[in-house]
């Protein structure tokens, strides 16, 4: 049986479909990434329930933090004001962004949030939801507001949709929901395609002249502006980067650009299908740009996409030679070194592959959630990558379950294990290992990002002393009645225990 093909987005709808269903997502699994990439194809995966689940993430925190680092743009939080809580990190991440773009009078995000009381709940949020738009528009004059829901708005059955149009009618300027209410989805990924889904329908707009020098690049903070602009500029084309850092003008003209890449297939995939859909904009759909073979592989689908083929094909030859050398010595140094990997979907499948070609040994691959297919119809290409190489790597999905991390990371004990969240990383760095946590999105981006990363990780093992020190310094919450327990306990599904995939270190 293969799989169905993918039914596109659908833009008529006010809401974004979850990714549960769109996409066969699932937040549990155990087994082998080739098992898993057969099981995409196929159709046959299915998500493990959890009998015990530590802790997870909000998805309104992905769609609210992303339109939140729109410039000129407001956020309404339509919900009880815990459901703010995340707007700390959100603004931390801001705050960083203005950084390094070297912004003086820095500034913090524009999120206000409506209270909602028991008040509220038991007589309907319509009239504080329209004073909070009001006062966001009085305070920050933006050129528009977005109102994230929450789980007590879609409860009680706000009609947001018209209490919006109404704002909208008096201020004069677009008043657009975004649907990201916690319970709707597992996946806080989901936030994102909440928030690109309200941008394709009610921001963009249909290109008035077409820019065949324009590239869209989907990505979060856009440390790596100054790298992508000079590449691209050898190609004769020019960078858009977005969403983060853009004014509502800017994302207006989206539709202009000759094609959109993004830097992460899990974040990209919504807008980028999007464009292409609605505005006929090509997205690019190919490995993530981290490491030798998956930015040759970025690079050459965005010059097939563009007509710069031989362009691209002269630029990857001397890269290539330029940096044969220090990535010898590199491999040199790191074959056959073990790892743990923890990070989203897209980010851990590509960045295993990169560490792989490093001749390191991946003993485990866990990613936050997974996406049997993208929405452009096929299953993520890094994935079934890894499931073509000879050896088959033992994976799991879990949404930072960290019992079971910590529980596996103490069982392989791994020379290094590579995060991308801060609050998930550092359980292995207090268990001793020494850790690398991947914040920047364009860490190991293209050859020269590839070596620079190379090199951190030859310094992160030969320093050991932060972990060392942390290790013997601090009690982990967890009893010995737990280690001793197969990491995946409480994880109900088919599973061998973890011994018969890894060899314990
Ligand atoms: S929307 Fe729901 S899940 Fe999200 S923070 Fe609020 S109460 Fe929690």
């Amino acid at each position: 049986m293969s799989i169905k093909p993918i039914k596109p987005i659908n833009l008529n709808r006010s809401q974004a479909v979850i990714r549960e269903k769109r996409l066969k997502s699932i937040v549990g699994y155990q087994g082998s990434i080739k098992d898993l990439a057969e099981k995409s194809r196929t159709g046959c995966l299915k998500n493990a329930g959890r009998g015990f689940s530590q802790a997870t993430n909000c998805n309104s925190g992905c769609a609210q933090g992303h339109l939140s680092s729109i410039v000129d743009a407001a956020i309404v939080n339509h919900g009880p004001v815990g459901c703010a809580g995340d707007v700390a990190g959100a603004n931390s991440v801001y705050q960083w962004g203005q950084h390094i773009r070297g912004v003086d009078n820095k500034r913090n995000v524009r999120i206000v949030n409506t209270n909602m009381s028991e008040n509220a709940v038991v007589f309907g949020g319509d009239k504080i939801l329209q004073d909070a738009v009001r006062r966001a528009f009085e305070r920050f004059n933006p050129k528009a507001i977005f109102v994230t829901t929450s789980c007590a708005s879609g409860i009680i059955g706000d009609d947001i949709e018209r209490t919006l149009k109404d704002a909208e009618a008096e201020i004069g300027i677009p008043v657009v929901p975004v649907f990201c209410d916690g319970f709707r989805s597992q996946i806080w990924a989901s936030g994102f395609d909440a928030a690109f889904h309200a941008l394709l329908t009610r921001i963009i707009k249909p290109a008035e002249q077409k820019r065949p020098e324009l590239v869209n690049v989907i990505n979060f903070y856009a440390s790596g502006r100054k790298i992508v602009t000079e590449i691209f500029g050898r190609l004769g084309l020019v960078p858009q980067f977005g969403i983060p850092f853009s004014t509502i003008e800017q994302l207006e003209k989206w539709s202009e650009a000759a094609a959109t890449i993004s830097i992460c297939g899990t974040l990209g995939g919504y807008l980028g299908n999007g464009l292409e859909q609605k505005f006929g904009v090509p997205y690019v759909t190919a490995l993530q740009p981290h490491g030798i073979a998956g930015f040759d592989d970025w690079l050459t689908r965005l010059g097939e996409t563009v007509g710069k083929q031989q362009e691209v094909a002269a630029y990857l030859a001397e890269q290539k030679e330029l940096a044969a050398p220090e990535l010898a010595e590199i491999k040199r140094k790191l074959q056959g070194k073990r790892v743990v990997v923890g990070m989203g979907p897209s980010f851990a499948h590509n960045y295993i592959r990169l560490l792989e070609d490093f001749g390191m040994e991946v003993v485990w691959g866990f990613s936050w959630h997974y996406d049997s297919k993208h929405d452009h119809g096929g299953c993520p290409s890094c994935t079934l990558d890894l499931a073509e190489k000879e050896r088959d790597i033992p994976v799991s999905v879990s949404d930072q379950q960290n019992h079971e991390i910590i529980n596996l990371l103490k069982k392989v004990q791994p020379d290094l294990y590579v995060g991308r969240h801060p609050g998930q990383s550092v359980w292995a760095t207090k268990l001793g290992i020494p850790t690398i946590m991947i914040s920047d999105e364009y860490s190991a981006f293209g050859y020269q990002g590839t070596l620079e990363f190379g090199e951190r990780i030859i310094d992160a093992l030969t320093n050991n002393s932060l972990a060392k020190n942390l290790a013997e310094r601090i009690k982990l919450p967890y009893t010995n009645w737990w280690y001793e327990q197969d990491p995946f306990t409480f994880l109900n599904s088919e599973k061998s225990e973890v011994d018969e995939h890894v060899s314990v270190g």
